[in-house]
Order: structure tokens, then C-alpha cells, then sequence
């Protein structure tokens, strides 16, 4: 057996035996960039069971400061409660610029993160190829082969991540803030388009504001696409200091999950997984052609005379893409 394998093999074993350390080393594993990581997460990846769609991927977004982090912990806490085994991972596309967290070393939802039944990744992930969002994938995995049957994964800072969370959850929670009722302008449609709920936050500072907000909300969604035929948007103002609401959420959740809706979830994991296998051989593809020095080198030279204005682009790409040999082998 080869190291990679061996060290796979008690990785695993650490999952199955429900090592908080084993399911760390395995995430670190996915997000690393080095060929040895790589090579002991893919052997990891091909010990996980075969998916299963019997797990909750929910997904959940709105500006900083709405109270994602105060919510979610709530949520898992009312969740570990009824029995479910709740993990708690973040996209966070600014480290990407930043090269790190912007979370620091924080320690995140204390009070859930001291709950056996939950496990949080201390910090979001950092730049990998292809953005955050391919490892983030293979975390949700991990977390399943480890016995959390519930995924909850938050966009932490601004930018595209909402797309991404939404690729890859069953249920998509919206938060907005109270005062939401005012400018609804200020919610992205197609955000709004995608949320099977959306929880106005802070209820519990001025009820008569969080009343108009789902007023308002509600009112906008009537002219707005459903995400899904049979699923209709419901609005909660909810509290995550007093839990006011929480029980019309979780409802909803549990509604969302139906054994009565399973084909429909499973349909749309398949959609996500062939989708996910596009962008990963994109990234993959680019990053494999663009590291051999011939080719780059070549292409270096023909965008330059695109610059110039010496070739259109188009054709100087035609031409690069018809000097380049591409095979492929029999099956591995
Ligand atoms: P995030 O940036 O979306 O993750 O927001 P946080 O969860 O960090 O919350 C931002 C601020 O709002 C914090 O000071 C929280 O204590 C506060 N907050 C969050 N939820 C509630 C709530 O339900 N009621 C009140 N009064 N404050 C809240």
C-alpha cells in the first residue's frame, strides 16, 4: 500500500470513528495545494461511501452583520437538540484576495462548537483552484462520511458566494434585516429568486419594523420566479437571542427535507454534481495546459500580437488551440 493510501485508510477510520481531529486533517487535506495533500485527499475521497441524499445541505446568506454566524448557531443548537448531527463550514470569497481568513482566529458559535453532535471549521477556507467553491464540495462529503447529517454552510464576507452556496446546498436560507422593508431594492433578485426561506433577522429589536419587513418581502416575491415548482417561499421574522420564530424555521426545514420531496432533492444533487464536474475540469483543464512552459509561452507571444492589433483574438486562439496535441489514455 502506498503512504497516501495508508495515511487515507486512518483518515477514514478517524471519520468513521467520529475524530474531530481526523475530519480537520481530512478538510486541510482538500484545501492544501501541494501534489502529496492532494494525493492523500483523493485516495480519501475514493474510501467515502457512495453519495446519499438522505443528508440536509443548507445553505445560508445575507449581508454582514444580518446575524448569519448568531443564527446559525442557534439553528444548530435547535437542531443537535431534535437529534441531528449538525457541521458548520464557510465560502468565504475575500480570502481569496486577502490570502487568509478574515475571521482570524476567532473562535466561532462557542456555544454550539462545544456540542458533541456538532463540528464548526474553525476558519474558512483558503484560495484554492478553481475558488472556494470545488473543496467546499468535497468538505460537505466529508462531513457526511463522518456522520454529520446535517450541513449548514454560510457565505462569510461579500462577492459571488451566494451562487456558489447555492450550487451546492439543498435548501437556501435568505436572511435580511429588519429595516428590509424599506429597500427592498437593496436584495438582489436573483437572490431573492433562489431562497426557499427568508428569515428577517432581529425581531426582536422592533417588532412593528421586522412585521413590515415580511410585508414587504412577501410582496416582492409575488412577482418573482419560485426557486422550485413545488415549494412555495415563506417569510419568518425570527430572533436568534430569544428563538422567537425558530420553531416556524425549523418547521420549514423539516418541510423542505419530506420524505415526500427526497426525488425532487436527489434530482437536483445530480444537476449540481454533473455542474460541479464541469467547473472542476475547467479549472483543472486551464491549469494544467497553462503550466507547461511551451504552451504558456506560446500563448504569451500570441496575445502579445493581440495587443498590437496584429492578429484578432479569436484567430490568434484558433491558431494556439491547433498546435496544441491533446490525447487521451485508456481508462484508469
Ligand atoms: P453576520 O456578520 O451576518 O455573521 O452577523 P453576526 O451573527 O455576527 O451578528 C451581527 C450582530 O448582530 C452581532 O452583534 C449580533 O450579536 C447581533 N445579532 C445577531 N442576531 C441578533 C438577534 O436576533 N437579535 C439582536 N438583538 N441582535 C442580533
Amino acid at each position: 500500500m502506498s503512504v497516501a493510501a495508508e495515511t487515507a485508510e486512518s483518515i477514514i477510520m478517524g471519520l468513521h470513528s467520529g475524530s474531530r481531529r481526523a475530519l480537520s486533517r481530512s478538510l486541510s487535506l482538500i484545501e492544501s495545494t501541494l501534489e502529496a495533500d492532494r494525493d492523500v485527499a483523493f485516495a480519501v475521497l475514493e474510501r467515502c461511501a457512495s453519495a446519499s441524499s438522505m443528508t440536509w445541505r443548507i445553505g445560508c446568506t445575507g449581508p454582514p452583520g444580518v446575524g448569519k454566524s448568531t443564527f446559525i448557531e442557534q439553528l444548530g443548537m435547535q437542531l443537535t437538540d431534535i437529534g441531528r448531527r449538525v457541521a458548520v463550514l464557510a465560502v468565504d470569497p475575500s480570502s481569496r484576495r486577502t490570502g487568509g481568513s478574515i475571521l482570524g482566529d476567532k473562535v466561532r458559535m462557542p456555544r454550539l462548537s462545544q456540542r458533541p453532535q456538532a463540528y464548526i471549521r474553525p476558519t474558512p477556507s483558503k484560495a484554492v483552484l478553481g475558488g472556494a467553491a470545488p473543496s467546499t464540495r468535497d468538505a460537505v462529503l466529508l462531513c457526511e462520511e463522518a456522520g454529520f447529517d446535517t450541513i449548514i454552510i454560510e457565505t462569510v464576507g461579500v462577492g459571488q458566494s451566494e451562487v456558489e452556496v447555492a450550487g451546492m446546498v439543498d435548501m437556501f436560507l435568505l436572511l435580511a434585516l429588519p429595516n428590509s422593508g424599506d429597500d427592498v431594492q437593496g436584495i438582489k433578485r436573483g437572490i431573492m429568486e433562489s431562497a426557499h426561506t427568508i428569515i428577517v433577522t432581529k425581531a426582536d429589536i422592533d417588532q412593528a419594523a421586522a412585521h413590515r419587513a415580511v410585508a414587504t418581502l412577501t410582496g416582492a416575491l409575488r412577482y418573482m420566479h419560485a426557486p422550485l415548482d413545488d415549494w412555495t417561499t415563506a417569510v419568518v421574522p425570527a430572533s436568534s437571542l430569544s428563538s422567537e420564530g425558530f420553531d416556524v424555521v425549523i418547521s420549514s426545514i423539516s418541510e423542505f427535507f419530506a420524505p415526500s420531496r427526497r426525488q425532487s432533492i436527489e434530482t437536483h444533487r445530480q444537476l449540481q454534481r454533473g455542474e460541479w464536474f464541469d467547473s472542476v475540469l475547467t479549472a483543472e483543464l486551464l491549469h494544467r495546459l497553462l503550466s507547461q512552459p511551451a504552451i504558456r509561452s506560446a500563448g504569451d507571444l500570441a496575445r502579445e500580437q493581440c495587443i498590437r492589433g496584429q492578429v484578432a483574438p479569436s484567430l490568434s486562439v484558433h491558431r494556439l488551440l491547433g498546435r496544441i496535441q491533446l490525447t487521451i489514455t485508456e481508462d484508469a
